[in-house]
């Protein structure tokens, strides 16, 4: 599978970029793992937007849903931008604990919010998603996706979690969060720091990391220096605009 960082700034778009959106596909099949501030115009940087499948959403914080209006609309234009006749819905896959969270991902008929929760794995085009909840003020699911060859683990949002970590073991890429620098404390607000995010990756033994959901201040690569001393054996990077790798 490919993915690609399609936005990675945490809480609000930095200039020219976006919030949380990543771009994963397999064989032809796209699927938009979040859909933040931005999404939507960075989106069409690494792909036509009429060529999406599908797309998956951790939560309803605005950073992470804030261009599914943006979406609806493009959805609602493809009949007269396309040649195609026959559109099928297109589906917003969400978590129904916040319902008026759940229905705003539909829109007329041509988006439909489909359900998923933590209790049964889903099948979405090549992709089995197996969701876990996480530390997070509101209900907010992270995800283990594997296409039978390789796994990428993306914990959304979420403070610190030892069994959040199990979850992701032997992962071959993990996504996590990192909205703050070692020493600064993001338990209360649901978030990781740099040092917790390692310490996630080193439990999880996973063969890289890749930071995001990034701070509006610092140096991002402080981030990655103080995460890789938590775990040696784990590639670290920290997340760009249109980063990309096939695992
Ligand atoms: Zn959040
Ligand atoms: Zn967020």
């Amino acid at each position: 599978m490919k993915i690609t960082v399609v936005g990675f700034w945490h809480a609000f778009p930095g200039k020219g970029e976006a919030a949380s959106g990543y771009l994963l596909e397999k064989n032809g099949f796209r699927v938009l793992i979040d859909c933040g501030s931005g999404v939507i115009s960075q989106l069409q940087h690494y792909c036509d937007l009429s060529t999406l499948d599908a797309a998956v959403i951790s939560h309803y914080h605005n950073d992470h849903i804030g261009d599914i209006g943006a979406l609806h609309y493009h959805r609602l234009l493809l009949p007269y931008l396309s040649e195609q006749k026959e559109i099928r819905p297109f589906p917003i896959y969400g978590h129904k604990e916040d319902r008026e969270g759940f229905q705003r991902l539909s829109y007329k008929d041509v988006v439909q919010a489909v359900t998923y929760n933590d209790q049964a794995p889903l099948s979405i085009g090549p992709f089995t998603f197996t969701f876990y909840r996480t530390t997070h003020p509101v209900p907010c699911f992270a995800m283990n996706i594997t296409d039978q060859l390789s796994t990428l683990f993306y914990t959304a949002d979420t403070g610190f979690s030892e069994q959040l970590a199990t979850a992701a073991q032997e992962a071959d890429l993990i996504i996590s969060e990192c909205s703050l620098y070692k020493g600064q404390d993001g338990t209360k607000a649901g978030h990781m720091n740099s040092e917790e995010a390692g310490r996630f990756a080193n439990i999880a033994n996973a063969r890289s990391l890749l930071l995001s959901h990034l701070p509006h201040f610092g140096e991002h690569r402080r981030l990655v220096e103080e995460a890789k001393v938590e775990c040696p054996h784990t590639t670290v990077e920290h997340a760009v605009s249109g980063w990309t790798k096939i695992i």
